[in-house]
């Protein structure tokens, strides 16, 4: 749409409320776009998709990503009768990060394992689903669950990046296959969990996996075909030749030359997945994406020889659309050796930060580094930028030209080096949503400290995760009474009003804990998001004041949309607890846990509808078994459970309930049930593959006996109870 003006903006959103109801166009609101059906919903819709908000055709709702929609029916006034309208079961115990789209009175989700729904949006009735039946050997390629965020829709057909890599066409009418693009080379550990994009006649896709060794691209398929149209690599090949892509030209300039010519890199891919956020920069006919972390982390072994940047680890790129070719660049973490990925929320706005306080179009960012981002969108030139976080340790601030100011010691690993924000990042995936009436953006902020150390052997497991950092270091093997709620004092979530002309916080809600959902402004001043203690929650977006909550049943991770149809607004959610942060991070969770069961779940004004009652997950905590070993296998278990468990079964062997507690667990009491499954792969399915070739038989002995020792730990300091005890 390319709105220059905010007031004019705000007189067309105040008309747009007015004709909700799907009315046809007419004179008096300037010739509203007509509303896109099913089969001829394509780019221009997109583009124009701010004037259409009873449809939710992308990702981020328009190519803006500003997650602002101008429906204005649910109101601060009206909103205490937000109700029920419908609810589907998804039918998964694992994390949903899906945006429902919607559009010709159909709802697109999808849930975990890539699986796509498409539902009546208005009833909730199913239509079809699809199951790309992705494998468990291939479940087990991904860093941070199962998870999907969504699809993109195009002209009779719904677009899904399957979490094994494969980019699939499906009808929108029956969910059968159109076409299906393999995008990755299958034999490394590459997922895709984002959701394409659409943009004139192609469609976009990243991919995951830099924590396993990859090396990162972007690339654009023909929409109707599915064949390759242009592909842009973030990393250099080992051999800095050319790949016979779009990229090839700014690499043989600038790129190559900030890497060294040995090191990891070459063997771990360098890193630099693209797997969230692409937006397309109508104005300047610019894609523009962020780039995600190094590969391995630590830069001292990824690249010994050289003090390079590593372009473009951990930056924001501008491609030519339609070609790929490069544009311009900024990087948020030079040399990254923090998990600092630049793949968070990307979002296009006009803000008064040009000469005199003219309007400038601008790309803006939270990334996990904790400094909020201005751009110039033509140019990528830094504008300005600020910690949106209250507390950092790895730099004091930004420079002239953004570059950060790092501490000392920040990369002086050998000793550690306690990082906030830790890789988690001060904000990850869950979108922010930026609304131009208030002028404020809203970050799912965080604090989660990690301490960051050097590995102490040689910890390369081939397609495993690899980051060349000790993940048990600061992990102890005994603690005392509390500790548990201490550290979960430690790990804080917010809702965070960001002024991005000022550069400073406006207001903030405060959860009790980091990872909340992803958020969505409306033009009649209300804000969404769902919590990890099961609420979708409606605030006043001038100033934060909570007016309206409504429990889910279900922790929720995923960002909020609305649509409207027959006259009615909808705000939909995907509830389902998962992801990187439920599987990683259980300790830091407070010990009320929501049951995690996927549902969609869609309100309206006046609705009587009910949430179903999940099924409470009592967990038995007891340990099944008695504790055995020395000390010293206790320490080795802890070494290799944090080399090859941790990341999913969580520090401490304190789970957050989406994968299993092995503290609990009959197997961890039974060595032959155990080896069935960590060195026999009985549960491949689930994606608990044999880890046979990373561990020894003794390796695996160590882990269990390390595992139980760990529950009768817990039993001792009152956080579970003894065998035998009902
Ligand atoms: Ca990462």
């Amino acid at each position: 749409m390319g709105f220059r003006n905010i007031g004019a903006l705000l007189a067309l959103s105040v008309l747009l409320g007015a004709c909700t109801d799907n009315t046809p166009p007419s004179a008096a609101n300037g010739g509203k776009p007509e509303s896109p059906t099913l089969e001829n919903v394509n780019s221009t819709h997109i583009a124009n998709a701010a004037a259409t908000p009873e449809v939710w055709l992308s990702y981020g709702g328009t190519y803006d990503e500003q997650r602002f929609s101008r429906l204005e029916q649910i109101s601060p006034d009206n909103v205490k009768t937000l109700g029920v309208a419908w609810t589907y079961d998804l039918q998964t115990s694992r994390g949903v990060e899906a945006t429902p789209i919607v559009v010709g009175g159909v709802m697109y989700v999808t849930g975990a394992w890539s699986i796509v729904y498409a539902l009546d949006a208005k009833s909730g009735e199913e239509l079809w689903v699809y199951d790309p039946q992705v494998s468990g050997e291939d479940a087990a390629k991904g860093c941070c669950d199962v998870i999907n965020r969504g699809v993109a829709v195009h002209e009779g057909k719904v677009i899904v990046g399957v979490f094994d890599g494969r980019l699939e066409a499906l009808d929108a009418k029956t969910g059968k296959v159109v076409w299906s693009t393999l995008t990755v080379d299958k034999s490394m550990p590459y997922t895709i969990t984002g959701a394409p994009r659409v943009v004139k006649d192609k469609v976009l896709i990243g991919n995951g996996g830099a924590e396993l060794g990859v090396r990162g691209y972007i690339s654009a398929y023909d929409v109707n075909t599915g064949a390759l149209a242009w592909r842009f690599y973030t990393a250099p090949n080992p051999a800095k030749k050319p790949d016979g892509a779009a990229s090839d030209a700014i690499f043989a300039q600038t790129a190559n030359a900030t890497w060294g010519d040995r090191g990891k890199w070459t063997t771990e891919g360098g890193g630099g997945t693209v797997w969230d956020s692409i937006i397309y920069d109508t104005v300047n006919d610019s894609v523009i994406f962020g780039v995600g972390n190094a590969s391995p982390w630590n830069a001292k072994t990824r690249d010994p020889e050289g003090n390079g940047d590593n372009l473009f680890l951990s930056s924001i790129v501008a491609v030519d659309a339609d070609t790929g070719a490069y544009k311009w660049h900024f990087q948020t973490t030079p040399r990254d050796q923090f998990d600092f990925t630049a793949t968070q929320s990307l979002i296009l706005t006009d803000l008064p930060v040009g000469p005199k306080e003219a309007l400038r179009r601008v790309v803006m960012q939270a990334p996990k580094n904790g400094f909020y981002y201005v751009l110039d969108a033509k140019t990528g030139a830094f504008i300005s930028g600020k910690p949106y976080i209250d507390l950092m340790t790895w730099a004091s601030g930004l420079d002239a030209q953004g570059r950060p100011i790092e501490h000392p010691d920040a990369r002086k690993w050998d000793k550690g080096f306690l990082n906030i924000p830790g890789p988690m990042g001060a904000h990850n995936w869950h979108p922010m949503a930026y609304s131009p009436q208030t002028g404020l953006a809203y970050i799912p902020a965080q604090q989660v400290p990690q301490l960051l150390k050097s590995g102490t052997q040689d910890q390369t497991h081939k397609k495993r995760w690899n980051v060349d950092g000790d993940f048990s270091a600061g992990v102890p093997l005994t603690y005392p009474k509390g500790t548990l709620d201490f550290i979960r004092k430690d790990f804080k979530g917010s809702l965070l009003a960001w002024d991005p002309v000022k550069q400073e916080a406006r207001w903030r809600v405060t959860h009790p804990g980091p990872g909340n959902g992803g958020v969505m402004a409306t033009a009649s001043n209300l804000v969404f998001q769902g919590t990890l203690g099961g609420e979708l929650v409606a605030y006043n977006a001038t100033n934060g004041d909570k007016l309206w909550a409504k429990q889910v049943n279900s922790g929720v991770v995923a960002p909020p949309s609305t649509y409207a149809i027959d006259g009615e607004q909808y705000i939909a959610i995907a509830t389902g607890w998962g992801g990187g942060w439920a599987l990683n991070y259980g300790v830091g969770w407070p010990k009320a846990i929501t049951p995690d069961v996927g549902h969609v779940i869609v309100f309206k004004l006046g609705g009587q509808g009910h949430v179903p009652d999940m099924p409470t997950n009592i967990v038995d905590m007891r340990p099944k078994g008695q504790a055995f070993g020395t000390e010293e296998d206790h320490k080795r278990g802890l070494a290799r459970y944090a080399d090859n468990c941790m990341v999913c079964h969580g520090p401490l062997v304190v789970s957050s309930g989406v994968l299993p507690d092995l503290r609990w667990s009959y197997q961890s009491a039974d060595k032959d049930g155990w080896d069935d499954i960590v060195m026999n792969g009985l549960l491949t399915g689930n994606g608990m593959v044999s880890f046979r070739e990373y561990l020894s038989e003794d390796d695996s002995e160590a882990i269990r006996a390390y595992v139980l020792n760990q529950a009768w730990l817990a039993v001792q300091n009152g956080d579970a109870r003894p065998l035998g005890d009902q």
